[in-house]
């Protein structure tokens, strides 16, 4: 009794201290009026009307609340009825490589080895001889046959000029033999760690190269010049915001790169919001252990904190480590792509420097090994040896997951880091690799929310196109683009609006530590905001690829707008 008085007076003064701001109110910059808002703020979750004072949020409300915001130099925008969410948030992607995906031969969308070859044919044509061709995108899968090209197809329309092209997911490519040849690849040459050399019945390299084995070659390419990789860098922020994007994690950046974005930043050349790792094991990483994190620099628009370490391949190569061999391929499961042993003195000096990891991980030995090494990491260096108790370690994509693995995630307080966009195109050729009873635990986003686990959602761009309606609908319609779902595709792993919204904002912020900035729209916090062109909690599903971004606002800044 006595608590319920209690909590009655409490409620009164509450509403007397905020009858007192909305008179005291002081005028808004801009209100958003009109709108369909949803917020993902539990406790007021859907409104009208938005208040933005300088960056950030200062009400949300009705229309009729909102008045009290209005201003003689108040710009309204009238929102016409609009959808907004709380700005979408990519949490894995590659913002250089979204941006060159842009610039270069880029082979998406091909449908056959003879469509491939013609697109190469192209570039090859208006290409000085000698000169490298480079591309990204292919990916045979869906050719028929599904085979790998081959050197030999290359050599046909390339003779004179080195290709190398990458596969989609960037972990396979494909070299011509003069591109081969500059590598100094033979048949002699031996397989290094965690990569593959595909050869022939003869013992021949077939051209393809699996995993580390790529950078044989890559090595060997001229890199682009600082310019030319700013140009991407901006080419793909402008991109991003245009989609409604407002901030993107950036899953691994090596040295030269960071510097690029700091000198973007400081020329005020960047709007959208980069949360940044830096590679590891290497300098990238040893640097951000020596010198630290740098948290919401450039006003909130730029974080360094975390080591991103690649610890496998990916399915669609058979890179992937698993626990028992492919189904497709009985003599391989796949591979590591970094020793545990060396990971483990880095991980321990990332806990006590305050430092997050996030580890690529898709087959379940990965995903298993992982989660071993940070849960030894975190008994090594107990939670008052941590500069942050709690450190939100990742796992990024967390692909296929052994059922007795599930509940660990939430066990350790490890966020799973997933791109739905993934589940509906590996889910084509995961049933071959894998067979069906593996897929109970692949893309198994609904067990790991059920079992208390954190999902962030991403895009893998370029893997992926990189777009937010896709991702939302892939969460939860858990159907192809054409609205396909085949055996083994476990529909019941779909989430519902609610969660999806949440895995592009909220978890997105929560995986950055972000929470109390972003990730919902409320007072107080970063007015980030992405504004839609359709109702997309309520809209049929295929209605929801059809939906656009039509307004960006990172910070209070409308940096995109379609009319
Ligand atoms: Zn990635």
């Amino acid at each position: 009794m006595a608590k319920e008085i209690c909590a009655r007076v409490f409620a009164i003064v509450l509403a007397l201290i905020s009858a007192v701001t909305l008179r005291a109110a002081e005028p808004a910059d801009i209100l958003f009026l009109n709108g369909n808002v949803y917020t993902v703020n539990q406790r007021q979750p859907h409104a009208e009307a938005i208040g933005v004072k300088g960056e950030r949020v200062t009400f949300v409300g009705s229309n009729a609340d909102a008045q009290q915001f209005r201003g003689d130099s108040t710009r309204v925008i009238d929102l016409a009825g609009k959808t907004v969410v709380p700005g979408f948030t990519d949490s894995h992607c590659h913002i250089f490589g979204i941006g060159e995906r842009e610039m270069n031969l880029n082979l998406e969308g091909t449908t056959t080895l003879k469509d491939f070859l013609a697109k190469v044919g192209e570039r090859v044509a208006q290409t000085e001889h000698g000169k490298w061709i480079t591309g990204r995108g292919w990916i045979e899968t869906f050719w028929k046959p599904p085979q790998f090209p081959t050197r030999a197809d290359l050599d046909k329309i390339a003779p004179e000029n080195p290709v190398f092209l990458t596969r989609a997911d960037g972990h396979a490519a494909i070299a011509n033999s003069a591109a081969l040849k500059i590598a100094a690849v033979t048949r002699d040459t031996p397989d290094p760690f965690g990569g593959k050399i595909l050869k022939d019945k003869h013992g021949e390299p077939t051209g393809m190269l699996l995993d580390k084995a790529q950078d044989l070659v890559d090595s060997k390419i001229p890199p682009p010049s600082d310019t030319d990789r700013e140009q991407a860098l901006l080419v793909g922020v402008k991109r991003e915001i245009e989609l409604g994007w407002c901030e993107i994690q950036n899953a691994g950046s090596e040295l030269p790169d960071q510097a690029i974005l700091g000198r973007a930043f400081e020329a005020n050349k960047i709007k959208l919001r980069i949360y940044n790792a830096a590679y590891g094991p290497g300098e990238a990483a040893r640097q951000l252990l020596d010198i630290g994190p740098t948290v919401n620099a450039f006003a909130h628009h730029f974080t360094q904190r975390t080591i991103k370490v690649v610890f496998d391949g990916a399915l669609g190569s058979r890179g992937a480590a698993l626990l028992a061999p492919y189904s497709d391929k009985r003599d391989t499961s796949g591979y590591l792509t970094q020793k545990p042993e060396e990971l483990r003195p880095m991980f321990e000096e990332a806990l006590r420097r305050g430092i997050q990891v996030e580890t690529h991980a898709i087959g379940d030995r990965a995903n298993r090994t992982i989660l071993d090494l940070y849960e030894q990491a975190f008994n090594a260096v107990p939670a008052a040896a941590r500069k942050i108790a709690a450190p939100r370690w990742r796992v990024e994509h967390a692909q296929i997951l052994s059922a007795e693995d599930i509940p660990r995630f939430a066990k350790l307080g490890v966020i799973a880091s997933m791109q739905p966009s993934h589940a509906i195109s590996d889910l084509f050729f995961a049933p071959a690799r894998l067979g069906i009873q593996r897929l109970a635990g692949a893309y198994a986003w609904k067990s790991l929310i059920k079992s208390g686990a954190t999902i962030c959602a991403g895009s893998d761009a370029p893997v992926e196109r990189g777009e937010p309606m896709i991702e939302f609908y892939a969460a939860v319609a858990r159907k192809s683009i054409k609205g396909e779902q085949r055996e083994g595709w476990h529909p019941e792993q779909a989430v519902t609006r609610d969660e999806a919204l949440k895995m592009l904002t909220l978890n997105a912020a929560y995986a950055a530590f972000e929470e109390n900035d972003k990730g919902t729209i409320e007072p107080g916090k970063l007015a980030d905001l992405t504004v839609l062109s359709a109702d997309i909690m309520k809209i049929a599903e295929p209605e929801i690829l059809k939906t656009r971004s039509i307004m960006t606002v990172i910070g209070g800044e409308i940096v995109f707008s379609r009319e």
